[in-house]
């Protein structure tokens, strides 16, 4: 049976990414991408649990690169949502993560949104002796300009919370764009609907961090299969489709956050499709 992928650090050359669990979900598969159908998900077992529902993992990342500590994303924040329909959504760990990597929160330089939705924005400020604070004080915060401007002002139940990340951001969030560079060999790419992130680790290879272009293992053999919270499912796919000529290159290791059981492998080419494999 699938869970909720575990705390991971790998080493690339002279940087270290490491996985920051949060906790995950267990949602109507059927309801998360609306397209597949539960004839199709027989042909999944392995990713749905005992009750048929769709396993995935929330969390973020955290970038270790000379003097730089480089949060990316900041999990879904120490809540439980139940999406009608869906399932629920269940955070919490992931400071409790964070802690156990020895680093301390002043430590954090930068934090990089790879988009708004509020799995990844969670712990963006968090509640200590009764007042929010940021949970990285000391940070530069980033983002997509069109990604900030989509959200900023509003309130949606699926977006970032006005008081708890948008406000305190509102004087801090800078912008980003494809092929900027955050700390020397940590690069953005623009993945439409997200940024993802390359880390080079020179001859060592490198690390692709794919922000929510994948939801689930399903997506790399079942392309068309959005997932509800898509705004636009045609371009999802496109993006993914894109992506693999990069993601398939030799020595090229992903990381993807919602994936059950391990959030690092290599995508691999199978047939006409793509397989996955988890890092030993
Ligand atoms: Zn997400």
């Amino acid at each position: 049976m699938p869970n909720q992928a575990p705390l991971r650090s790998v080493t690339i050359g002279d940087k270290t990414v490491t996985f920051l669990p949060d906790g995950g979900g267990t949602l109507a598969p059927t309801a998360l991408f609306p397209v597949s159908s539960a004839e199709g998900w027989q042909s999944y077992p392995s990713l749905l649990d005992d009750d048929g529902n769709f396993v995935t993992s929330v969390g973020g990342f955290l970038i270790k690169t000379g003097d730089k500590l480089i949060a990316v994303d900041t999990g879904f924040g120490a809540l439980r949502v139940d999406f009608p329909g869906f399932g629920p959504l269940i955070g919490g760990d992931y400071h409790k993560s964070f802690s156990a990597t020895g680093h301390q929160r002043e430590d954090v330089t930068d934090v990089i949104f790879t988009h708004l939705h509020l799995d990844h924005v969670g712990w963006t400020t968090l509640e200590v002796d009764g007042q929010r604070e940021l949970m990285y004080p000391n940070a530069r915060y980033w983002c997509a300009q069109a990604e900030w401007e989509f959200w900023h002002g509003g309130n949606s139940p699926i977006g970032p919370h006005p008081e708890f990340v948008q406000k305190p951001l509102e004087n801090l969030i800078q912008f980003v764009q494809d092929g900027d560079e955050i700390a020397p060999g940590i690069k953005v790419v623009s993945t439409p609907g997200h940024l993802s992130l390359v880390v080079d680790g020179g001859e060592a290879g490198r690390i692709f961090l794919t922000a929510d272009v994948f939801h689930g293992v399903a997506q790399l053999t079942e392309s068309d299969w959005a997932v509800a919270f898509d705004n636009d499912p045609t371009l999802a796919r496109t993006t993914r489709e894109a992506l693999y000529t990069q993601l398939t290159q030799p020595n090229t290791l992903c990381a993807i956050n919602h994936f059950s059981n391990e959030v690092f492998g290599h995508i691999t080419p199978a047939g006409e499709r793509y397989a996955w494999q988890l890092l030993s």
